[in-house]
C-alpha cells in the first residue's frame, strides 16, 4: 500500500472547517487592510532561494527541494514566499505603479525537515507583503494585521517577540561587537556556531544547542549598536504598535534565519511554546531586490504556518464554523424510481438547495443511515408506491417520523426552509 510520502499529510473532509476558517480569516484580514492576491508559481529557479532566502541559511544549506528537470534547468519548490514575490514585483515592474504594492498570498511550501508535531515537508503559509516603502508604519501594519488576524480566529495568549537588526549601516559594527564576544568561547561552540562565527554570525544568537545558550544569552543586542537611522525606525514601529495596543516583548536573540532582513524582525507564538513553535514571523527584507539584481526596493512581510495555526485552534478548544453540509438526501427504493428521484434532485439544485443524490441499491435503513452520517436537513425517498401516487417520503431530520407529500408540495417545503435558514 502507498503510503502520503513522510513530512506530507492528507487533510480530509473533516479537518476542511479549520482550514477553510484559517484561510477565510486571513482572505478577509488580507482585505480589511487593503493587500491582494498575487499567486505565483510553485517552483521556480533554483538560484532565485539560494540568492533570495540566503545562501547560508538552514532552508538553502539543508531543506531545498531542488531538482533538474527535463530541459536541465535547475529548479525547486518554493520553501517560502518572499523571494518569488519580489522577483514577481520586479518582473512586472510594479515599482510604477503607486507604492507599496501590499500583496498576500496563500501557499504550500517545502522543506526537507525533520517530520514532526507542526513541522512538516509540506506546509502552507499565509503570506503577507508591503514592498516599495520603508516607512515604519509598515512594519506596524503588517504586526498588527498578523496580530488581529490570530485574534480573530480566536487564539489567546500569544505573544510578540519583536527585535531590530539595523542595515548596511550599522550591521559591520554590531558583527564586531559580536565576534568580540564569541571568540573567547570558541572552544565551547558547537560546530555549527563555529561555522556561523566566520560566515555568518548574526546566526549565532539562532543557535538551539544547550551548551551554545549561555554565550548566546550574555551576548550584546542589537539595538545597543543601532545607527540613528535604524534606532528612529525601530522606535516609531514600536510607538505606532503602542498606538494599536500591542506590546511586543524585546527578544534580543531574535535574527530570524533569512539573510535578506534589515530592521524590523518578529515572530509570534502560542503560550507553550517550544524552541521550533513559532505560529508566524516576518521582517523588513530592504536588501533582497539588489541581492536579486533588480533596482533598491524596500519590503516588509511576514507569513503564518497554517498547520501551527490549526494545531493551536485544537489545542485551545476554539470553535470553527462547521463546512456546510448538503441539505438533502434523495434516494429512490427499486430501478422504476429511479428517474423521478433524479428529477427531484435537480429541481432542488436548480433552485439553489444542495443535494445529495443516493446511487446504486441499497435498503431503505441504508439510505436514512447514510443520509444521517451526511447530516442533511431532509430526506426524499422514492418507492414504489410514491412513484405510482407522484408523491415523496419526506422526512425531515429533526422531526424523524415521515410525511407523504405532492412532489411540488415536497419541493415547496424544503425551499422555503432552507431559505428560512438563510435569512
Ligand atoms: P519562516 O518562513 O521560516 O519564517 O516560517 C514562517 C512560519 O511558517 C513559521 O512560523 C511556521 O508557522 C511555518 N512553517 C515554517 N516551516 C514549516 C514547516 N516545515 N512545517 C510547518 N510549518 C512551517
Amino acid at each position: 500500500m502507498y503510503q502520503a510520502p513522510r513530512g506530507t499529510q492528507d487533510l480530509l473532509p473533516e479537518e476542511q472547517p479549520y482550514f477553510a476558517h484559517v484561510e477565510a480569516t486571513a482572505g478577509h484580514f488580507a482585505s480589511l487592510y487593503g493587500y491582494q492576491e498575487i499567486r505565483t508559481p510553485t517552483f521556480e529557479d533554483s538560484a532565485l532561494f539560494r540568492r533570495g532566502t540566503g545562501e547560508t541559511t538552514d532552508i538553502v544549506e539543508k531543506e531545498m527541494y531542488s531538482f533538474i528537470d527535463k530541459g536541465n534547468a535547475d529548479v525547486t519548490l518554493r520553501p517560502e514566499a518572499t523571494p518569488s514575490i519580489m522577483r514577481a514585483y520586479l518582473q512586472h515592474g510594479m515599482h510604477a505603479r503607486p507604492q507599496p504594492i501590499r500583496l498576500f498570498q496563500i501557499i504550500s511550501g517545502f522543506r526537507y525537515d525533520r517530520p514532526q508535531a507542526g513541522r512538516l515537508r509540506e506546509f502552507h503559509q499565509f503570506d503577507c507583503e508591503a514592498i516599495g516603502e520603508d516607512d515604519p508604519a509598515l512594519d506596524a501594519e503588517l504586526i498588527t494585521l498578523l496580530w488581529r488576524f490570530c485574534d480573530a480566529l480566536g487564539l489567546h495568549d500569544l505573544s510578540l517577540d519583536i527585535n531590530s537588526i539595523g542595515d548596511q549601516a550599522c550591521r559591520p559594527g554590531y558583527l564586531e561587537a559580536l565576534r568580540a564576544h564569541y571568540e573567547p568561547h570558541h572552544e565551547e561552540l558547537c560546530g555549527d556556531c563555529r561555522r556561523r562565527l566566520s560566515v555568518n554570525p548574526l546566526r549565532l544568537l539562532d543557535c538551539k544547542v544547550p551548551s551554545c545558550q549561555p554565550i548566546a544569552d550574555t551576548a550584546p543586542g542589537f539595538t545597543d549598536h543601532l545607527c540613528d537611522a535604524c534606532r528612529e525606525h525601530f522606535a516609531r514601529v514600536l510607538a505606532t504598535l503602542e498606538a494599536e495596543g500591542i506590546a511586543p516583548t524585546l527578544n534580543r536573540r531574535l535574527v530570524r534565519g533569512l539573510d535578506y532582513y534589515t530592521r524590523t524582525v518578529f515572530e509570534l507564538f502560542p503560550p507553550r511554546a517550544g524552541s521550533q513553535s513559532a505560529l508566524g514571523g516576518g521582517g523588513r527584507y530592504d536588501g533582497m531586490a539588489e541581492h536579486l539584481g533588480g533596482r533598491h526596493t524596500p519590503g516588509v512581510g511576514f507569513a503564518a504556518g497554517i498547520e501551527r495555526l490549526v494545531l493551536n485552534l485544537k489545542e485551545q478548544n476554539a470553535p470553527v464554523p462547521p463546512t456546510p453540509n448538503a441539505q438533502v438526501y434523495v434516494g429512490h427504493m427499486g430501478g422504476q424510481a429511479e428517474s423521478v428521484a433524479s428529477d427531484f434532485a435537480r429541481s432542488l439544485r436548480s433552485r439553489g438547495v444542495s443535494t445529495l443524490r443516493a446511487v446504486g441499491e441499497r435498503s431503505l435503513r441504508a439510505r436514512l443511515r447514510h443520509a444521517d452520517a451526511a447530516g442533511v436537513r431532509w430526506t426524499a425517498i422514492f418507492g414504489d408506491e410514491e412513484l405510482r401516487d407522484g408523491t415523496v417520503s419526506l422526512r425531515d431530520m429533526n422531526a424523524k417520523s415521515p410525511e407523504t407529500l405532492a412532489f411540488d408540495q415536497a419541493l415547496e417545503r424544503i425551499v422555503s426552509s432552507t431559505q428560512d435558514r438563510t435569512e
